[in-house]
């Protein structure tokens, strides 16, 4: 008989389970695999999301010598700013496709930094169209726990109280979460940035998968959450980031406001950006970082993390 040519390859992969003692004697193990992470070549400096397409221009018209994937539902761009490696990511609108983008962004590209930057509404009258909001913190306004009422009792904001989100950051405990940090370190370069639209502030970064339009409602989300602006995705990227443990930020461009101008802008969304392209600048490319997520304890915040429900 007559061995066929070959077509394509059979590879074979072993796990080594022997443990070597100090003599050199080679001894059987048995255990159970809990990951497997295969090599993935270097991470990217950062990943920055945007939910809609005119959020994402100033970006993409930055970014240099790009390739596009495209992940299910998700694409993304990788390429260079400046001295940085960049992953651009479409999340699109809301939480499922923002903790979607966010895992797909943190096992594809490794980032050591996210940014998600977009629109936003304001929850006061403070903050105007095209002032910008760098979070100091993130925060789920549409997680709630309410007082038992009866029927016909109506509707009664005033009993709703925050609930946290829980992650088991080590596989074991889980901490609760009031609000997800922002990153210290690009929290600083980025109110450090110059902005001529408006003006650059820190604040907490609301988000749900809500429009409200109702004064009294949004005067409750900021007495409640502490959140200044309104968005549907930052709080949730947050929360997959801290759950990896991968720095991030959030950053927020006023576009509408119930109080002064309800109408949304979308050039807003340039405007935010631009301004975070000029953020990437000039932030610190990150030195001697793992490409593994992984780093630390930086998920976990003294005055958002840890605190009960
Ligand atoms: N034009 C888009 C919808 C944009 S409105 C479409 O047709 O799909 C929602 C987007 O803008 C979300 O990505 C959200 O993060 C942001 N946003 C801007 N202002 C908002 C507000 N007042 N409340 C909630 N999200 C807001």
């Amino acid at each position: 008989t007559q061995i066929p040519a070959p077509r394509g390859y059979a590879i074979q992969l072993r796990v080594n389970m022997e443990a070597i003692d100090a003599r050199g004697n080679v001894k059987p193990q048995g255990g159970t695999l809990a990951v497997f992470e295969p090599p993935s070549g270097p991470g990217v400096d950062i990943v920055v999301q945007g939910a809609v397409d005119s959020e994402l221009q100033p970006l993409l018209a930055a970014l240099e010598g790009r390739d596009q994937v495209q992940i299910a539902a998700w694409p993304f761009w990788r390429g260079r700013i400046g001295s940085k490696s960049v992953g651009v990511s479409r999340t699109e609108v809301g939480p499922i496709n923002a903790a979607a983008a966010t895992t797909l962004a943190i096992v594809h590209f490794r980032p050591a930094l996210i940014l998600n930057q977009g629109t936003a509404g304001a929850t006061g009258p403070d903050l105007k169209v095209f002032d910008i909001v760098v979070g100091e913190a993130t925060v789920d306004y549409g997680a709630f726990r309410s007082a038992h009422r009866d029927a016909g009792a109506g509707v009664d904001l005033s009993g709703w109280a925050p609930m946290p989100h829980r992650l088991r950051l080590d596989g074991k405990e889980r901490i609760p979460f009031s609000a997800f940090p922002g990153d210290g370190a690009a929290l600083r370069v980025a109110t450090e940035t110059p902005y001529k639209r408006g003006r650059v502030v820190k604040g907490v970064i609301g988000s749900a998968f809500e429009l409200n339009r109702e004064l009294d409602r949004l005067t409750w989300v900021r007495k409640t959450y502490g959140a200044v602006t309104e968005d549907m995705e930052s709080a949730f990227s947050a929360g997959v980031a801290a759950g990896f443990r991968v720095p991030f930020l959030a950053i927020r461009v006023i576009s509408d406001s119930e109080f002064h101008s309800p109408e949304m802008q979308p050039i807003a969304g340039e405007y935010c950006a631009s301004f975070v392209v000029d953020v990437i600048k000039r932030i610190e490319p990150a030195r001697g970082r793992s490409t593994r997520a992984g780093r630390g304890d930086r998920g976990v915040n003294r005055k958002y993390g840890n605190m009960a429900p």
